[in-house]
């Protein structure tokens, strides 16, 4: 096959990757996006199969053997939940490939430009720093034993750090501008050990609430490192995919940081949640609890009813009890919608996901943005499991360490249904002043459960 038609065929694939990451904008799209990049996908290993400058066919063959052998299992049986984990690990994959290929160019041939050696050294570095970084993200999402959830700091972290960032350049520089002298390869070596310590002295300061960020942003490193890879074997597709997954990796770090009104560099320098007193003012008044019987009579009532969920709808996977007493208020005629914060639960689109798993419908779904304005009119707001997400400090409190976060203001309904197991606090460790509300009334215990317990109220009537 011609190298002209090799690359035209790339072009398609990138085209394939372009309109897949396009269509997953809406979730009514999403799916065909992703069918679409697969299909992209696909073809591009098949020709990269017929580019005989690449790899012995056989090797590839057992790639995708080995890929599928453990990509099929992997996909089909994750838990949702466990997505952002397994999101990591793939990033991690393509760090240590992005790291062999360069490697492996190295050793195929010493006698090359400076140029080629700086993507030799980008391809190592960056995919090193990705790959034991992810290993250190998955870790700590996973709740392994050795590896510590909470920020992990010593005195003087950054300035080590620095240091090996530091060395690490001042080591490339040597290796790009003489590749071929006889110290490159323990220069290279060097650089492997440094930049996979780098990778895990840059996660391990970072909370395991965090890790979502640090992934989305380790993913973006993954691209960069893969289009280094590109560069190193003369691949036009690997430049063109790893810069796409480069970009959008960094756009969706960069969302997820606004929408937490947090910069990146307090996401990952602060230490964020390694358990350091919280500021904010504190929360006086008591809590007003009501039984499900009670919460059956106001929502009987109501003619507007606004869901807000959070992190505990995940940890109760109450979603299929959600969407049925949303379905029963409906038939009686009260108008539901479901406002979903961009960081509600603990990955983006996390409460998205779980409602698309109970069939509810997207034009039921809002932005705080759109349901703020007119939350007054609303006779109640169910908050299910979601506390930073609803917190009116973020607004109101100059001294709350979330100060300047949107919220979804369900304070100014005109009742609250807070649905939690009990006084614990959300993610951020911030006191919540909703749950003192006049206004507010706490139904304690587990969401599924006591949406459970209203549904049969409603069902008894
Ligand atoms: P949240 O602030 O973490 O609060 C979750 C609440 O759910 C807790 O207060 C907990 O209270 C309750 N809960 C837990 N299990 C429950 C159960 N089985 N039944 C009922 N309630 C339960 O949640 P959020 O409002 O969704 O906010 C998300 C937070 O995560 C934000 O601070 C965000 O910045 C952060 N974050 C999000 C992302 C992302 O991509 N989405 C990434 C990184 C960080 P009890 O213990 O009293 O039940």
């Amino acid at each position: 096959m011609s190298q002209t038609l090799i690359n035209m065929i790339y072009l398609l694939c990138a085209l394939c990757f372009i309109g897949g990451i396009k269509m997953l904008i809406s979730p009514v799209t999403a799916r065909r996006g992703n069918l679409l990049s697969a299909i992209g996908m696909f073809i591009a290993v098949v020709v990269t199969l017929f580019d005989a400058n690449v790899v012995d066919i056989r090797w590839i063959i057992a790639g995708i053997a080995a890929g599928t052998a453990i990509g099929i299992p992997a996909g089909l049986y994750v838990a949702m939940t466990s997505m952002p984990e397994m999101v990591g690990l793939l990033n991690g994959s393509g760090g240590i490939a992005s790291l062999l290929v360069g490697w492996a160019s190295y050793n195929a041939n010493h006698n090359i430009s400076a140029e080629e050696a700086i993507t030799v050294f980008l391809s190592v570095v960056i995919g090193g720093i990705t790959f034991s970084g992810s290993v250190v993200a998955w870790g700590k999402l996973k709740g392994v034993k050795w590896i510590p959830e909470k920020p992990w700091l010593f005195k003087g972290q950054n300035i080590v750090n620095s240091l090996m960032l530091i060395l690490t350049i001042v080591l490339g520089v040597i290796y790009c501008v003489e590749p071929a002298s006889f110290s490159s390869e323990i220069i290279l070596m060097t650089l492997v050990v440094l930049s996979l310590l780098l990778g895990v002295f840059a996660v391990l300061p970072i909370g395991g609430a965090d890790m979502p960020v640090v992934i989305s942003l380790l993913n973006s490193y993954s691209g960069i490192a893969a289009c280094m890879a590109g560069f190193v074997i003369n691949n036009n597709l690997l430049i063109v995919t790893g810069a796409l997954v480069g970009a959008s990796g960094i756009i969706l770090t960069m969302v997820m940081c606004k929408a937490m009104n947090r910069p990146i560099t307090n996401v990952l320098f602060s230490g964020f949640g390694s358990g350091d007193a919280v500021a904010g003012k504190d929360v006086g008044g008591e809590m007003r609890a009501i039984t499900p019987e009670d919460a059956y009579y106001i929502l009987e009532a109501a003619s507007t009813v606004v869901i807000a969920p959070g992190y505990g709808l995940a940890v109760a996977q109450a979603q299929h009890a959600v969407k049925e007493l949303g379905d029963i208020l409906e038939k009686r005629g009260t108008e539901v919608k479901y406002v979903i914060h961009p960081v509600a639960g603990r990955m983006p689109g996390h409460m998205n996901v779980l409602l698309a798993e109970a069939n509810v419908s997207y034009d039921m779904l809002v932005e705080p943005a759109d349901i703020n304005p007119t939350m007054s009119n609303v006779d109640v707001c169910i908050v299910i499991g979601a506390n930073d997400t609803v917190n009116p400090s973020a607004r109101d409190d100059k001294t709350c360490p979330m100060y300047g976060m949107p919220i979804i203001e369900a304070d100014k309904a005109k009742v609250v249904f807070c649905l939690k197991r009990g006084k614990g606090k959300g993610f951020s460790g911030v006191e919540n002043p909703l749950f003192f509300k006049d206004n507010t009334r706490m139904l304690f215990g587990d969401a599924k459960s006591t949406v459970s317990q209203i549904i049969a109220q409603f069902k008894e009537a």
